[in-house]
């Protein structure tokens, strides 16, 4: 039993798979130590349990969509693709995505997950309310609003089993996507990230390529620089852009032009990968990827690609993207964790002047500290350590 890349091999005992709400609330009773497992595409063991895992794949999905409130109530274990697929059908649409849609929305959640755009926010901060399962088997309800909501939706796991998320929505919207190659060093980064809705650079730090997702046409001429893609690309150079959403600037549907990747194909290298990000306060970036230029040598033997985009702030005690306005810089790395951690070590050194806050979902080795609230939080909400595992033991420490 191992995580989607393959990299993490469970510990737990068992995958259990309730089909019913009172199934789940007396396996969570009466389990000392279990813990959600979502799409399992985290890099890391932060899903992982030393008792039990629970899927809720196999619980009833609802998607309830209540249009005068723009809201929809879906069951934690759909993938942002089923989502937005009834969404769309419906006339709405989330205001970002993911570059893959096959995550869970309550994994997803529970990570901080992030698309870009520099007033995008995560998607973590489309949330309005939650039900999970608590420790001892009881529900609790959490909307925007109340006390605790603010730690309680990017919770890494750690406060029970969520059941059901409702989430903000917007009007359906349709986008164009291009790819332009050669952005020349020096580019204005503010104004190159703010030239779409969602604007991704992809780069191995000497060149660097643009996904620039908009609402309008791009008018002709040689935006910042750049030249259009003769075809259609796919992030990581070498693998074929089959498994990309459409690209050369054709309009389609905000959730076919959000994410790079199609649902019906794997997504970035299939899994022949590790993956580390970092969040750092926007006005950083031009700085930051600078001192990441510098070292680029020392990178790219273990890279495949690196991905710069924007995320807006939001107000969740343990989102990476916390009160500041961020950039979000990636690695998609080779798939061997000996060669990769003394570079991903030194990125960590170079960022580290900046305020890095990693991505919960993705390979890192400084832990950020933990707000006291969440660490309050927590042993309240599970004061027997009943959701605990090594990375929450991390993330939160001194809580049982
Ligand atoms: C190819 C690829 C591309 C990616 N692209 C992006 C990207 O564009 N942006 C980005 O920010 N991240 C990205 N990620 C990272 C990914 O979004 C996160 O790791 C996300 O958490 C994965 O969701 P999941 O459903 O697989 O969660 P899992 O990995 O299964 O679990 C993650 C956490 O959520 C908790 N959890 C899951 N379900 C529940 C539940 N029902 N109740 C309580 N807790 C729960 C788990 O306990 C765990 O703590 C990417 C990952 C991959 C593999």
């Amino acid at each position: 039993m191992t995580n989607w890349a393959g990299n993490i091999a469970f510990r737990a005992r068992d995958v259990h798979r309730p089909t019913t709400l009172g199934e789940l609330q007396r396996l969570v009773a009466g389990s000392p130590a279990v813990r959600a497992l979502g799409s399992g595409h985290s890099f890391n063991e932060i899903a992982d349990s030393p008792g039990e895992l629970v899927a809720l794949d196999r619980m009833p999905q609802a998607v309830e969509i209540d249009s005068a409130a723009a809201r929809v109530r879906v069951g934690a274990s759909t993938t942002y693709a089923r989502l937005a697929s009834v969404l769309h059908a419906n006339g709405f649409a989330l205001a970002n995505l993911a570059s893959l849609p096959h995550i869970s929305v309550a994994g997803s959640v529970a990570t901080g997950t992030h698309g870009s755009g520099v007033t995008n926010r995560s998607l973590s901060a489309a949330v309005s309310g939650l039900e999970l399962v608590t420790a001892d088997g009881s529900m609790a309800t959490l909307e925007r609003g109340d006390a605790d909501f603010p730690g309680a939706v990017v919770a890494l796991g750690a406060l029970g089993v969520v059941t059901t998320l409702t989430l903000d929505l917007v009007p359906a919207f349709e986008l164009r996507q291009y790819v332009r190659e050669d952005l020349p060093p020096g580019y204005p980064f503010e104004e190159v990230m703010a030239d779409g809705h969602s604007v991704s650079l992809f780069t191995d730090w000497r060149s660097t390529r643009v996904w620039l997702k908009r609402r309008t046409e791009l008018p002709p001429g040689d935006w910042y620089g750049t030249r259009p893609a003769g075809g259609p690309r796919h992030p990581v150079p070498g693998m074929p852009a089959g498994s990309c959403t459409e690209q050369l600037g054709v309009p389609g549907p905000w959730h076919e032009r959000l994410p790079h990747f199609r649902s019906d194909s794997p997504p970035s290298s299939a899994g022949d990968e590790l993956q580390s990000e970092f969040l750092l306060p926007r006005e950083h970036a031009t700085e930051a990827l600078a001192a990441l230029t510098a070292v680029g040598d020392r990178i790219r033997p273990v890279l495949q690609i690196s991905e710069v985009r924007t995320v807006a702030a939001d107000d969740l005690w343990m989102s990476p993207s916390r009160d500041r306005d961020s950039v979000a810089v990636h690695f998609t790395w080779v798939k061997d964790w000996a060669a990769v951690l003394p570079v991903l070590t030194l990125v960590e050194d170079v960022l580290a002047p900046f305020d890095p806050r990693p991505h919960w979902g993705k390979l890192f080795t400084r832990w950020p500290s933990c707000p006291e609230r969440f660490r309050e939080l927590v042993s309240r909400y599970d004061p027997a350590g009943t959701f605990g595992n090594d990375f929450l033991r991390h993330a939160v420490p001194d809580t049982s």
